[in-house]
């Protein structure tokens, strides 16, 4: 089978590799979509980890199965999945306590090296990934497409049930690329009022499809003074940090209202992962401060649910579209900062 391989910085090879079999737990996908994630924009800059020869990147994935281990049967050949990239162990003390996003020994398909990923024309789903990972039966009518877009969705669902975003409340979206836009339509779906903070014209511009309420130009105005005008002085009541900028997590803390909540859903730099936050805003304020990573393995079932019932449209999402034997470009087209979201597909 063909698969698209990462071999060293920015460099994507299609390869003739060995079919995978299943093993007796588990089963083999036929890939039908794969989207180009913002963290596998990043590995594929770096290029493998070090120590790691290669990489089969990919984990919003969609397909069907061809081939099931003979132990297995909660799937059969022919069944339409959905499959995230999550793996837990089951056993430390965050799976015992049904935190499983948070699991110590979290492996990850397409990111963990030697669990290889959706952007070839088979992936092996093992016994592990059955039993302990994210797969899930697509809705009827979904589209291969929509089904790789729900592991995209799920993170925002989930953060926002974190933060309990509800009705009449003003959100401040700080970030307009393609998980920025996704806040907008789900905040707005939650009855919010949704603002987007972006410095990017192109940005600001796709933004503009999902409706938010107000646009800030963050190059041109003051959005922690702008935020304040919006909302007669009082301040956001919830605000994402849906961007890898540290300023823009300074500005949450100053834009926020007395007992707003502020999600820290984009990860900076490892680099550089300081922010510098007033304390005094957060302690006299009672501000909430809330990370968001990755999601319990039900916000997937919702995700799915979410896209079939056009709540979010993924085709609003899902910008460029280029065969497997295109990935490479698949990758300049998703860091060039055009798209939202980069599907792959067979070819
Ligand atoms: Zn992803
Ligand atoms: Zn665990």
């Amino acid at each position: 089978m063909k698969s698209a391989v990462l071999t060293g910085p920015r460099m994507i090879e299609l390869r003739e590799v060995p079919d995978p079999v299943a093993p007796a737990d588990g089963v083999v996908l036929e890939m039908r979509a794969c989207g180009v994630c913002g963290s596998d924009l990043r590995r594929w800059q770096e290029g493998p980890p070090a120590g790691t020869p290669y990489l089969v990147q990919g984990h919003e994935l969609a397909g069907v199965v061809v081939e099931v281990g003979r132990q297995v049967t909660q799937f059969h050949s022919g069944d339409r999945l959905a499959i995230a990239p999550d793996i837990h162990c089951g056993a430390c003390c965050y799976c015992r306590r049904g935190l499983f996003n948070l699991c110590t020994n979290l492996r990850l398909l397409g990111i963990t090296p030697g669990l290889d990923g959706g952007f070839a024309e088979r992936v092996l789903l093992t016994g592990d990934l059955l039993r302990n990972g994210i797969a899930h039966r697509m809705p009827e009518g979904l589209s291969f497409p929509e089904g790789g877009f729900a592991e995209t969705l799920s993170s925002v669902l989930a953060s926002h049930h974190q933060c309990q975003t509800s009705l009449g409340e003003t959100v401040v979206v700080m970030g307009a690329g393609p998980v920025g836009c996704l806040h907008v339509v789900v905040a707005k779906a939650r009855g919010a009022r949704v603002v987007v903070a972006e410095p990017k014209p192109i940005r600001r511009r796709a933004s503009e499809r999902f409706a938010p309420d107000a646009i800030i130009d963050v190059t041109q105005q003051d959005v922690v003074a702008e935020v304040s005008r919006l909302t007669a002085g009082l301040g956001a009541d919830v605000v994402i940090c849906a961007n890898p900028v540290a300023a823009t997590q300074t500005q949450a803390v100053e834009m926020a209202r007395r007992a707003g909540r502020i999600v820290l859903f984009g990860g900076l730099p490892k680099t550089s992962p300081m922010a510098s936050l007033n304390a005094n805003l957060i302690h006299y304020g009672e501000l909430r401060l809330m990370g968001a990573f990755s999601y319990h393995p039900s916000f997937h079932e919702e995700a799915l649910r979410t896209l079939a019932r056009k709540v979010v449209k993924a085709e609003q999402f899902i910008t460029h579209t280029r065969p497997l034997s295109q990935a490479a470009e698949a990758f300049q087209i998703a860091a060039s900062g055009d798209a939202l979201k980069v599907m792959v597909e067979p070819d």
